[in-house]
């Protein structure tokens, strides 16, 4: 029971639109609930009806994201219910139900995209003052409740998008500082564990094929030595620059370490990965520079294997790597061996770490 519990509360720590939909849950049945069933003892049924529909649509929601993990949809489902509801209830009851207008507003902003938000405030302020117009006395008692509803009203959804915009622009910009290195542009560590296994489960799953290249730049201290940290970090932003040129659009490139990369290429067989490493091993050669003169990078390659741990696939594309340094440098090393037989030690090491 403790377990389960703590499990729940993790959920909602973890994800926000959730929790935001949970509490909408509790407000619906707490705050709501008491008025539906007023409404409806008091013969006011129309607002009693809209009262129930939203607290049951409520509870619908809640449950659909807990059950589903889907937070979009109910977000949109709770946005367009309560955003009717509420123009329904201001419409009955005038001036009293125009208070609910502007947590509505809140609300719309918290469940739904900051445009959709917008769109579905600006419809409820159009609803409640074309009704208004068209049925004189029925919303406000005056056209000056009128105008001064209808600027507080437009100046909560602004503001309201404003805020929501910049949030949004802030949560993008640290999702993209967190996965990438500040220096280069490539991917950090981080969204490289990530990717690898994600590729081991897509292999795993659905066959397809993942190759990976380890490169390291040769003699990179010298260049730090002779020409300074300044001038090494330049290189290794051109380096980056180049591979991205050089390599598709699928392929993602990780800064690893220091001066080393990782290139992880999806849909590629082992001829077709030999054939890259080759390709930005030339490029590298002939265009990539420091005030020494041309840099050069040693790349050690592997497939993945089927059943494979990711780990001990990226170890035997950097036993590759160690090859190609010890080799002289400048060169491809591709790991061609076919996978130990079954029942031997390589293979439960391997196992032993899944
Ligand atoms: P090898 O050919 O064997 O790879 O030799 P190397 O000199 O490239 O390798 P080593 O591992 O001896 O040196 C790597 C150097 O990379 C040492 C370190 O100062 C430098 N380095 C690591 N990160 C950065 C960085 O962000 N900027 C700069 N400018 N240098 C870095
Ligand atoms: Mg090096
Ligand atoms: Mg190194």
């Amino acid at each position: 029971m403790a377990i389960k519990t703590a499990r729940l509360l993790k959920r909602l720590r973890e994800d926000f639109q959730l929790s935001i939909i949970t509490l909408m849950g509790l407000f619906g049945v707490l705050g709501i609930s008491p008025y539906a069933v007023y409404r409806l003892l008091h013969g006011n049924y129309l607002v009693g009806i809209a009262d129930t529909i939203i607290v049951l649509s409520t509870l619908f929601a809640v449950f659909y994201a807990w059950r589903t993990r889907d937070t979009v949809k109910p977000g949109i489902y709770l946005a367009t219910v309560f955003s009717i509801g509420s123009t329904l209830i201001a419409i009955n009851l005038g001036v009293n139900g125009l208070f609910w207008i502007y947590p509505l507003i809140l609300f719309n902003f918290f469940m739904v995209t900051p445009r959709k938000a917008l769109l579905a405030t600006a419809l409820v302020l159009a609803c409640l003052v074309a009704h208004a117009l068209l049925v004189p006395g029925s919303v406000f008692d005056s056209h000056y409740q009128m105008v001064s509803f209808l600027v507080t009203g437009m100046m909560a959804s602004v503001l309201s998008f404003i805020f929501a915009v910049r949030t949004r622009t802030q949560r993008d910009q640290l999702q993209l500082l967190a996965i990438h290195d500040p220096l280069t542009g490539a991917r950090n560590r981080r969204a490289m564990n990530e990717e690898l296994k994600i590729a081991m489960s897509s292999h795993r799953r659905h066959s397809d094929s993942f190759g990976l290249l380890v490169m390291d730049l040769d003699h990179f201290k010298q260049i730090n030595d002779r020409f300074g940290h300044h001038i090494g970090d330049q290189v290794l932003v051109a380096f980056v620059e180049l591979v991205k040129r050089c390599s598709r659009k699928e392929d993602r490139l990780f800064r690893f370490g220091g001066e080393e990369f990782l290139l992880l290429l999806p849909n590629t067989e082992l001829d077709g990965l030999h054939a890259a490493a080759q390709h930005l091993l030339k490029r590298v050669e002939s265009e990539l520079e420091s005030p020494g003169g041309p840099v050069t990078v040693s790349i050690g390659g592997a497939i993945l294997r089927s059943g494979e741990h990711w780990e001990s696939w990226l170890q035997r594309a950097d036993e590759c790597l160690y090859q190609a340094k010890s080799g002289g440098r400048n060169r491809v090393v591709i790991d061609r061996n076919e996978p130990a037989p079954q029942g031997t030690a390589a293979h439960h090491a391997a196992d032993r770490r899944r």
